[in-house]
This record gives structure tokens, C-alpha cells and sequence, in this order.
């Protein structure tokens, strides 16, 4: 079976960035800590933890003095707690996700009530709604956007990293139908632009769309969506032993697609996967 990979797939700057300080420090630093998971990917940080690199649920459970912060950024009362225990601090927020956090505490401090266009329970929006303060708010949808009253509000709005520019676009522009002045800053990164434009290029080529990806990452999730608008059977998985031969029964071309936090070489092995049915 022939496979087409999407020109954009797989790993981005941010996630790389991560990685390469990660893999640094942990050569110096014996039972290294991350908060959290570093990146959204289930089976690179399984490697880590491989490695010595260790998943820790709070500041107080670092033993080794150094905690590494995740890709997606953390509140700043965590970072706040990380200095305050005395911790050398290994901060791999992706730049992008940094500029979210600077763009919302402007608008706070200008008087503006903060939207975050975003999934409410991912760590990168609870980050960015923390960044903002008090006056702020999550929405997720269009229906979420029209459940509040915007008239006489003053709003600044960003998006979360990850999103699609048409969810944004769509709670943009009903807030700024009813709202008394509206500033957004579209802070989709060019990395989540760049595969969502490559996925919705492909999808309608092929038989078959395959996204590659942690289900606990947002951006292959928005990838699985896109493929999935464009009507062609859609298949998100981690790895190539999910792989259901029957799914691609009598096809001839099936695309593949990557989440920015998925490795190269889950990428290969799915192909090859899917090329020897
Ligand atoms: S997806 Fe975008 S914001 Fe997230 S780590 Fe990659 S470049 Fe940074």
C-alpha cells in the first residue's frame, strides 16, 4: 500500500527545544525531574523515564535540586514554589507558549477581562488562565462563547497554542459583535498551522487518514479533526501495533500525519506498518 506522508508532521521547534534541554541537563544531573509529563507524548517520555529522567506531580518531590518545566508552561506560582524550595529551575516552555503567557498579563494589566480560546482542562490553558488572573475566562466552543453575555465588556483574546484558526476566528468574531472593544492576538503557532494546512491538503487525496500521536496531546487531536471534517476515515494512534489490518482493507493510498510532539521514529514505524499491508 502506498502511504503519503503530510509535508508537515511530527516533531516541532518547541518540542525539539524541550528535548535537547532535557537530554543536557540529565547527563549532569542524576534522577532529574520533570513536572508533569515534559512533552505530550506518552512513548518519549516513557523513554525518558528510561533514561533516569523521572515524571514528578509536585515541586516538593524532586530529590535532586534541579526540576525541568514542561513544554506547554506551568502557572507562575509553581515556578514561584520551585524558586522559593531552592531549585535550579530547567524552564522548556516553548517560546510561543511564553508569548501566550506575556500577551494575556499585558491585556490584564491594561483592564481587559481575558479570553483564552482553548480546551479548559489542558495544562497549557490552566498556565495561561493563571498568567491572566482573576478577570479571565476559558471558551472552548462557539456555544461557550455565546452562553456569556459580552455587551459593554472590554476583551482581550488569544487562542491557545494548538487551536484551529476557525475555532478562534468564530469566537472572535462573536465576541466582537456584542463586546465594547476587542483586542486578539492569534497566537496559533506557526508549527500548529503549518501540519493543520498539511492535513487538510492531504485528507482528501487518500483513502484513509492516520494521525500519529498521544491522545493526551491537543494538537494531534486538532489534527484527527481536521482529517475527519474532510470525510475521509480517520485513525488516531500512538503507535503501529494499533494498527487494525481490516481498517484498510482493498485500499491502495492511506496519508499520514504527526502531532508536534510525536518522534521520527514512530513516524517510520507506522509507515512501514502500514506499507507491508
Ligand atoms: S506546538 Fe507550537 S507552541 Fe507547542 S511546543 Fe511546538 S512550536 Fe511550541
Amino acid at each position: 500500500m502506498k502511504v503519503i506522508v503530510a509535508d508537515q508532521a511530527g516533531v516541532c521547534f518547541g518540542v525539539k527545544r524541550a528535548l535537547n534541554l532535557v537530554n543536557a541537563e540529565a547527563e549532569k544531573c542524576e534522577g532529574l525531574a520533570t513536572l508533569g509529563p515534559l512533552i505530550h507524548n506518552p512513548q518519549v517520555v516513557q523513554d525518558l523515564e528510561q533514561k533516569g529522567v523521572r515524571v514528578v506531580k509536585s515541586v516538593g518531590d524532586v530529590q535532586c535540586g534541579v526540576i525541568v518545566m514542561p513544554s506547554h508552561g506551568v502557572p507562575r506560582d509553581v515556578m514561584k514554589a520551585a524558586e522559593n524550595a531552592g531549585l535550579k529551575i530547567v524552564d522548556a516552555a516553548c517560546p510561543f507558549v511564553e508569548n501566550v503567557h506575556c500577551k494575556v498579563e499585558t491585556l490584564a494589566a491594561e483592564g481587559y477581562m481575558v479570553v483564552v480560546v482553548g480546551d479548559a482542562g489542558h495544562s497549557e490553558v490552566k498556565a495561561i488562565k493563571n498568567a491572566a488572573g482573576e478577570n479571565s475566562v476559558v471558551i472552548s466552543s462557539l456555544e461557550d462563547a455565546q452562553s456569556v453575555d459580552w455587551s459593554g465588556k472590554k476583551v482581550g483574546i488569544v487562542s491557545q497554542t494548538t487551536q484551529t484558526p476557525e475555532r478562534f476566528g468564530e469566537v472572535v468574531g462573536l465576541i466582537a459583535s456584542q463586546a465594547k472593544e476587542v483586542v486578539a492576538y492569534n497566537t496559533i503557532c506557526y508549527a500548529t498551522h503549518d501540519r493543520q494546512s498539511a492535513a487538510r491538503e492531504l485528507a482528501p487525496q487518500v483513502e484513509a487518514m492516520f494521525v500519529v500521536g498521544g491522545r493526551n496531546s491537543a494538537n494531534t487531536n486538532r489534527l484527527a479533526e481536521i482529517c475527519r471534517e474532510s470525510g475521509v476515515p480517520t485513525y488516531h494512534i500512538e503507535t503501529s501495533s494499533e494498527i487494525q489490518p481490516d481498517w484498510v482493507n482493498g485500499m491502495e493510498t492511506v496519508g499520514l500525519t504527526a502531532g508536534a510532539s510525536t518522534p521520527e521514529w514512530i513516524i517510520e514505524e507506522v509507515k512501514k506498518r502500514l506499507e507491508e499491508l
